[in-house]
């Protein structure tokens, strides 16, 4: 297939990748050691040093900052809750949930506005956040999806429903029957942003290094081939890539995702598609697609692609399958027709965490000093702001707001020993797509079949 495969992602072929910051070189002291340099890490960082200056922070990142999925992601800043709301509520009631739902918004806001006062230029657009219907079972699901919502008490502002006109007004999807739309989503250009704050945090004097890959955390220490590094606080920032850690292999599955990356459209493709806006675009699907306009005039588009590779291994600097490709640009011709004869330009993959409970947890042991943040299911952008900073919270014994949120300190059980977890996995995304065939092909209600595939992996 003539399309960039791979090279960790157009974003970074975009921005043009950082130069080569320096490796571990033996053994180091500092205060507080964090393993992992994507935003989840970065984040961290950022409030640990807001809070106390003089702190001595170094982060340790195994190919370069933003190389894993906060370097290839979507460019979704939502509000969108990682986890289910009834598992939080289980340990923190509604009032918790609600709680969390509140601090996902202002965390959107709260990113725009560090990006704004420090100068990084990551595309930002605050437009939106559309999610379309295509099909009467997809329409069903959209309403459960908002009858659920207002239970829980989800204010109107949160999101409201478009009909089928309203829906064509903000961008004409073919079929859309209707469509649920919040304000609290922003378009981000994703290497850009995680590019920007590492530069923020090593300003304030915190020291990335990279190329250092870390084989095993224990209390008080990180340990790398090339030494190891001591410290009172070592904070595990790995998400998709955890299962790198020894002893870590069953904790949180490396789900792939994949997006494709359209060449600049022309005005009249434009026109006829009617996205005017950066209004970030969804679908209610099983195995749902996310799509963005890109400051440059091109169409993002992503979606699960092959879902998870036996024995939690990753991909290979985001190189994925042409069957993978294959099908995210049927799912773009299915939503624009006009896209038909649009150039593909990249295409590439990464992996994303998840937890057996599908919950996002941040987690801090005073004792030992160990502590870790991920788990966000695919809802990662905004939740690696809210979690690093409730991360640096708990590491620096601050009784925060944000310590009691529900996700604080979850008890999560590992996941199947192989070949259980890839049959699982493999089974859950089969029986998605063929519930969204049935879907697509005229049923009028969400297949059952999805369902079922929910129960097989406990999501
Ligand atoms: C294709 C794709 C699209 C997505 N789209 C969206 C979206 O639009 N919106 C949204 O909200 N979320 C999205 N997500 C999820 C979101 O990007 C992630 O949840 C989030 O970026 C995780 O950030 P992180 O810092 O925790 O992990 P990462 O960004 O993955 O960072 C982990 C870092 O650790 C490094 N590392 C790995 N192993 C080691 C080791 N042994 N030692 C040291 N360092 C190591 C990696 O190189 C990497 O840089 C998407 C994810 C993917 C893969």
């Amino acid at each position: 297939m003539d399309v960039t495969n791979g090279e960790v992602s157009f974003w970074w072929r975009q921005a043009g990748r950082p130069d080569g910051r320096p490796a571990l070189d033996g053994d180091l002291d500092c205060d507080v050691c964090i393993v992992g340099g994507g935003l989840t890490g970065l984040w961290t960082a950022y409030w640990l040093t807001a809070h106390d200056p003089s702190l001595e922070v170094v982060v340790l990142e195994a190919e370069f900052a933003g190389y894993g999925a906060s370097g290839r992601n979507g460019g979704w800043l939502t509000a969108e809750l990682s986890g289910s709301k009834e598992r939080y509520a289980a340990t923190h009631g509604r009032e918790g949930v609600q709680a969390l739902v509140g601090a996902m918004e202002r965390a959107v806001d709260e990113v725009i506005a560090i990006c704004r006062d420090e100068g990084i230029d990551a595309d930002i657009v605050k437009s939106g956040l559309l999610h379309v219907a295509r099909s009467p079972a997809q329409l069903v699901r959209m309403r459960e999806v908002l009858g659920s919502d207002a239970a829980w008490g989800i204010e109107e502002d949160h999101q409201r429903e478009l009909d089928a006109g309203e829906t064509a007004e903000r961008v004409r999807v073919e079929g859309a029957l209707g469509s649920v739309f919040s304000p609290h989503g922003a378009r981000v250009q994703p290497a850009r942003l995680v590019a920007g704050v590492a530069e923020l945090v090593e300003r304030r004097g915190v020291r990335i290094l990279e190329r250092t890959r870390v084989s095993r955390i224990a209390p008080g220490r990180a340990v790398t081939d090339d030494g190891e590094v001591r410290a009172r606080s070592v904070l595990r920032c790995l998400e998709g890539y955890t299962a790198s850690i020894r002893g870590q292999r069953r904790a949180w599955l490396p789900m792939n995702s994949a997006i494709v990356v359209t060449e600049p459209l022309d005005p009249a493709t434009w026109t006829s598609i009617g996205w005017d806006g950066s209004e970030l675009l969804g679908d209610f699907a099983n195995a749902y697609c996310y799509a963005q306009h890109t400051a440059d005039g091109r169409i993002a588009l992503g979606g699960r692609g092959i879902p998870y590779r036996y024995g939690s291994r990753t991909d290979v600097d985001g190189q994925t399958q042409d069957w993978t490709i294959e099908s995210l640009v049927h799912t773009l011709h299915r939503l624009f027709p006009a896209t038909q004869d649009v150039r593909l330009d990249h295409a590439w993959c990464g992996v994303l965490g998840v937890p057996r409970d599908w919950c996002a947890s941040v987690a801090y042991d005073a004792t030992s000093g160990l502590g870790s943040a991920g788990g966000y299911v695919g809802s990662g952008l905004t939740t690696t702001y809210l979690a690093g900073r409730t991360l640096a919270d708990l590491a620096l014994g601050r009784d925060s707001a944000l310590t009691g949120l529900p996700w604080v300190g979850r008890e999560v059980r590992r996941w199947e020993p192989e070949p259980f977890r890839w049959l699982g996995v493999r089974s859950m995304y089969g029986l998605y797509r063929a519930a969204d065939r049935r879907e697509d092909g005229g049923l009028e209600h969400p297949s059952r079949l999805a369902r079922l595939g929910d129960r097989l992996t406990g999501r």
